[in-house]
């Protein structure tokens, strides 16, 4: 059923000029704006997307860097929702590649007509809400308006790409990528020095593809990682046919794990067993596939400091076995944090390219670098020479995407005013001041932590029974109260506080030293785990919508 007030798709609208008029305003393209759109239309209403860039898929529309693909299980990664689709589509790897899973977007886009409400090429700027018509307006960046009743962003928790905050980029003569917005033309290595910038999870990724072919690779390292190897493989078919005959006991699997993954903690602690059963255990799951390691190990290893320091101690001892060189070994293990408490990169034979003859790296601890040069980069130590540069230097994580988008609630007050000094959420899916905005994998939301499709379709099958709640009672604006935000706020706070990650700088605590303001750690995720996540989003629902303001 649809609310009175709700207004019908026309091209014009009662004294706002030129606006589009929709009931529901999507931004972005996505696997969360295409579930949204989907869910809507079911639901009835009127939704358009705005995309900025010129096909669906989000973060697998644009990281098509060399060596892009899953950290998650690619058969626990897509959509549940239609079991004609999960019968339909058959993953090749274990862990796809970009181009398989951008193929899988397009395929759901297809398969659910969604082109047809999605605008292509349409960068939001701005979303200003007005009060007086209760309605937002969205000016898009060439100037075209939208009004709605509701706006959902679905702008993405890695979708802002950072450049390094390093003098002289703009002078570089040789070819340079961000790998965040890699080109859609075949990038050749061959022949070339190559410089990739950043070892993080994407820099993992793209070095051990580049080592293969360039002529020459430097990687310019500033924190290394703790990395684990990914061991992917093809899905035979006897595998492929178990995958499909299972997907509802796959999908149950993941709803009960803290994060929506395959794999779950282990019970036991650490310290609770031998050493040698510990090391057991540990060399167990290091030969297992995907996140294993990081979240099927003992359930204390990322809280309590001794159990922590077992498997860096493991770890340490896997690099020291991989890489030849004993004086390289030692630069690329952390010492600034404990293993798993940065998002630990998912490898394919990594530590073996420092191995080859055609790859250095160079340590920005000791000699960082000074800036950009016409030819290359200069270091405090020395001047190298590139026909190309990599930035693997990731992105403004989790709120980027907001800041990037003059966003004013009530009052004209603006969002990114509001979070200057962290996010305040409730629920991680609306802030207050800000009425009949929802935001899907926004910040505080379980989904940072989570194997995000899972967690996607739980935002979204919750936004969409709020409108059509609001639907049927009449209701027309929903805002949180300020008192269910703090609460909220403060139990984000304290959910993380007994993790040992909410001590190291990273883009998990909000830290990137490279966005000017982003020097201060707060807490962008929920950290309770997806399953309380739910519940509680579930409860606040079968209270009438609790700690919503509805009118
Ligand atoms: C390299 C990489 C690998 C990843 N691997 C995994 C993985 O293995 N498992 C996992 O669970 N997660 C992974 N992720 C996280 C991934 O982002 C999510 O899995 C998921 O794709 C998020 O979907 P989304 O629709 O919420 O956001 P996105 O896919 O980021 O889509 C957001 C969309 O919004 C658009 N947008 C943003 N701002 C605007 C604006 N102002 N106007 C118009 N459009 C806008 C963007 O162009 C983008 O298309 C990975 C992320 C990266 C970067």
């Amino acid at each position: 059923m649809t609310s009175p007030a709700d207004v019908a798709p026309s091209s014009a609208g009662a004294g706002v000029g030129e606006a589009e008029r929709y009931q529901v305003i999507i931004v972005g393209a996505g696997l969360s704006g295409m579930y949204q759109l989907h869910r809507l239309r079911q639901l009835g209403r009127s939704a358009r997307v705005y995309e900025a860039g010129d096909g669906v898929g989000g973060t697998w529309y644009w990281n098509r860097y060399p060596g892009a693909r899953f950290d998650s299980e690619s058969w626990t990664y897509g959509f549940s929702f239609s079991d004609e689709l999960l019968q339909e589509w058959s993953w090749n790897e274990h862990f796809a590649p970009q181009p398989e899973t951008l193929k899988y977007c397009n395929y759901v886009a297809d398969k659910f007509d969604l082109r047809r409400d999605i605008t292509f090429r349409a960068r939001v700027a701005s979303a200003a809400y007005d009060e007086d018509a209760n309605e937002w307006e969205i000016g898009l960046g060439d100037g075209r308006r939208a009004r709605s009743r509701f706006l959902i962003t679905a702008i993405g928790p890695l979708s802002a790409p950072t450049l390094p905050a390093i003098p002289g980029l703009e002078d570089f003569q040789g070819e340079a990528y961000h790998t965040g917005r890699w080109p859609h033309e075949l990038v050749r290595f061959e022949g070339k020095r190559v410089a990739v910038i950043g070892t993080g999870a994407t820099g993992v990724q793209t070095i051990t593809e580049v080592a293969k072919t360039a002529a020459h690779l430097t990687v310019f390292q500033r924190t290394p990682n703790w990395c684990a190897p990914l061991r992917n493989s093809p899905i035979d078919p006897d595998t492929q046919k178990r995958i499909k005959a299972s997907y509802p006991e796959i999908f149950a699997r993941c709803r009960d794990s803290f994060g929506c993954f395959i794999h779950a903690a282990d019970p036991r602690n650490a310290l609770e067993v031998s050493p040698q059963e510990r090391e057991a255990f540990y060399e167990k799951l290091y030969n297992e596939p995907g996140f294993a390691f990081w979240m099927g190990n003992f359930r204390d290893v990322l809280i309590d400091r001794a159990a922590n320091d077992t498997i860096s101690a493991f770890m340490r001892g896997k690099i020291r076995q991989r890489v030849r060189d004993p004086a390289l070994a030692e630069k690329l293990i952390p010492t600034n944090h404990g293993f798993g408490t940065r998002r630990v990169p998912l490898e394919s034979g990594y530590y073996e390219v420092y191995n080859r003859p055609n790859v250095r790296l160079v340590d920005l601890r000791q000699t960082p670098i000074e800036r950009i040069t016409p030819h290359g980069i200069a270091t405090s130590a020395a001047a190298y020479q590139f026909d190309m540069i990599i930035y693997a230097t990731g992105f403004d994580a989790i709120t980027g995407a907001f800041d990037r988008i003059d966003i004013r609630g009530r009052a004209g007050q603006r969002l990114k005013e509001k979070w200057a000094d962290g996010p305040r959420t409730y629920l991680g899916l609306q802030s207050a001041g800000f009425p009949n905005m929802l935001t899907l994998v926004g910040p505080h939301n379980a989904a940072t932590f989570c194997n995000i499709p899972r967690c996607i379709e739980q935002n979204v099958d919750w936004v969409t029974l709020l409108l059509r709640y609001m639907g049927e009672k009449g209701f027309t604006r929903v805002e949180a109260s300020e008192a269910a935000e703090d609460a909220w706020t403060h139990h984000v706070h304290e959910s993380a506080a007994r993790l040992l990650l909410i001590q190291i700088e990273s883009w998990m605590t909000g830290v990137n030293r490279n966005v000017p303001g982003r020097h201060k750690r707060t807490f962008m995720a929920y950290a309770g785990g997806a399953p309380k996540y739910r519940e509680r989003c579930d409860e606040v629902a079968a209270k009438g919508y609790e700690g919503f303001i509805l009118s």
